[in-house]
């Protein structure tokens, strides 16, 4: 049992398309993070919240109005119910606690255990029960709640399985942040000392590693104090440390994680650009996201890889001979792949969508950053493209249940659906999740991306679409200042490249985007198909083989878990 040296904490985690305990990008980085981990045998096992009710279905009434409903799961069907029983003490009230495992298999058998905490136990009061329910419940008490069964019960409920060698806590996001606390407790019994000094902050420092995916301090949890002292008690080890984190009335999460993390990471080299200009005083690293190649490369792409890229999946990095892939199968595997998304469409909505028409494909969270509408910013100038080279789009993404805003836009698109009927299909699937992300990405032509410069800290479908060929139109924002060189592996929308630019120029960007489909791509796939394969073919050998989450685990081992492990040993020695 106790053979686990790194422990990964995540309020989110896609494990299965059947467990939908994630909202969306967080939570589908976290799964593939785990994935890789299970393949490359690395000691690493996770912690999360079991989330009964899911994050919501969501369905869509003829105007767009979007409808939520609880996603009750069968937790006995998926996961083993573990024997510790622990608690913690919110409002004074003793919450027990225990754990359901997961586990991710690697392709050679190596097991990655994920507990997921449960506090839905018969002892717990009603509303306690009700704490590992709804991920991201909106209300701040229930969000507070939820982080410190995430952070202090995740460490007991660790220690109560027996794993002692923990030498790496990583935070993925600031949710986890309490764990820092629960390590600074039991530091500090390990010294027999009542309060923390510099000694155990650092003990607990060298092993916290921190990442953080929000570029806006908007972004991060917030708790007022007396609410944190509320919940945890205003004795808490948690207020010996109010001097050191120069707290002003409120908690910011991602502030604990920094300060108790020894080392601490963006998800893209743009992302920490922004944070360190936030949060100036600490050091921060990149390592730019990537996704799990075998989970997001759709059955025809792993045919294909099978026969000309022998070892692809255990060396995702030799996925740069894809530009020997001869042309014709390329694109028949592509032809299937889209196929199948017709006729999925086709099934969900019974609209009939033809196979040679140019398919873009956007599928995100609906809200404002993202401006999933900008494509839709000049009705006029859309159709006059459309009639010259015909396209279609296939449309998903939810919006917060809180989140107003992001559902207008939804009700908004319904109503560009009607109105644009006759020159251009609009197709909005209901329900984006991991499985239907799965057929959407791999079978558009291309997949367009216009988010508003910083806010996309890093973005992961878009690797997901190069894995299958699909090139992306973005924004540069995000990965996609890293992934993008224009014309082989796809198209930048406005100002290109490392300048750093905040703007929200709506027309300009929308010109950009208008100009590119115009005069560059849609004539290339039509009158240049060859040209067109292969920009796919460069999609797949330039961002397939690099922008995977194998690569991505490694910068982690090397820069986040094992540097530190040999300063550990160095510091143990001294
Ligand atoms: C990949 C993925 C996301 C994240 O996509 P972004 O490009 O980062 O917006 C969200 N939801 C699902 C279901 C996904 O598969």
């Amino acid at each position: 049992m106790d053979d686990r040296s790194i422990a990964y904490f995540s309020m989110e985690i896609a494990l299965d398309e059947k467990i939908p305990t994630y909202s969306g990008g967080l939570g589908i980085l976290a799964g593939d993070m785990i994935r890789a981990a299970a393949e490359k045998k690395l000691p690493l096992l996770a912690v999360t919240l079991i989330h009964r009710m899911g994050y919501f279905h969501q369905e869509l009434n003829l105007y767009g109005k979007q409808i939520e409903k609880p996603e009750p799961w069968v937790v006995e069907a998926y996961l083993k119910e573990e024997e510790p029983v622990i608690s913690v003490f919110i409002e004074g009230r003793q919450v027990n606690l225990k754990a359901w495992k997961y586990e991710a298999v690697g392709a050679e058998g190596f097991r990655v255990p994920v507990y997921l905490l449960d506090a839905d136990l018969p002892g717990n009061s009603e509303w306690d029960r009700k704490l590992t329910h709804f991920l991201y419940g909106e209300d701040p008490h229930y969000r507070l709640c939820q982080e410190v069964i995430l952070g202090i019960g995740g460490v007991k409920i660790l220690r109560a399985l027996g794993y002692n060698n923990l030498q790496r806590f990583h935070m993925n996001e600031g949710h986890s942040s309490f764990l820092t606390l629960e390590l600074l407790k039991e530091e500090i019994v390990k010294s027999g000392r009542e309060t923390a000094s510099e000694k155990e902050i650092e003990s607990v420092r060298k092993k916290c590693v921190f990442t953080t995916h929000t570029p806006v301090l908007a972004g991060f949890d917030r708790f007022p104090l007396n609410l944190v002292e509320q919940v945890i008690g205003s004795d808490h080890i948690f207020f010996n440390l109010t001097n050191l984190l120069s707290l002003q009335g409120t908690l910011d999460v991602a502030h604990l994680a920094f300060t108790m993390s020894r080392y601490v990471n963006g998800v893209s080299k743009r992302n920490r650009e922004v944070v360190s200009k936030m949060f100036g005083r600490y050091t921060i690293d990149s390592i730019t996201n990537g996704v799990h190649a075998p989970t997001w490369t759709a059955e025809p792409f792993q045919i294909l890889y099978d026969k000309y890229i022998p070892g692809w999946r255990e060396d995702n990095a030799s996925l740069r001979s894809a530009l020997s892939i001869p042309k014709e199968e390329l694109y028949r595997a592509h032809q299937t792949a889209k196929k199948k998304l017709l006729n999925q469409v086709n099934r969900l909505t019974k609209e009939i969508l033809p196979q040679d028409s140019f398919t873009i494909g956007m599928a995100r969270r609906a809200t404002r950053y993202k401006r999933i509408d900008l494509v839709f910013q000049d009705l006029e100038v859309l159709k006059r493209i459309a009639k010259k080279h015909p396209i279609q789009f296939i449309l998903a993404g939810k919006a917060h249940p809180q989140d107003e805003d992001g559902k207008k836009i939804i009700q908004h698109l319904f109503e560009l659906k009607k109105s644009l009927k006759d020159v251009i299909q609009i197709i909005y699937l209901e329900n984006y999740d991991f499985s239907l992300a799965r057929i959407i990405i791999p079978g558009v032509d291309l997949w367009l991306n216009t988010p508003q410069p910083p806010l996309e800290a890093s973005g992961t479908s878009g690797m997901k679409a190069a894995l299958n060929g699909v090139p992306s139109l973005s924004t540069q924002d995000g990965w996609w200042i890293e992934g993008c060189i224009e014309g082989v592996t796809g198209w930048g929308i406005g100002e290109s490249g490392w300048d750093y630019v905040t703007h929200d120029n709506i027309a300009q960007d929308a010109f950009s985007l208008y100009e590119k489909l115009e005069k560059k791509i849609l004539p290339l796939f039509y009158e240049n198909p060859q040209s067109y394969i292969d920009v796919m073919r460069h999609a797949i050998a330039l961002n397939g083989s690099f922008f995977n989450a194998q690569r991505m685990l490694q910068q982690y081992i090397l820069n986040a878990y094992a540097f530190q492990m040999v300063t550990l040993q160095n510091c143990r020695e001294e």
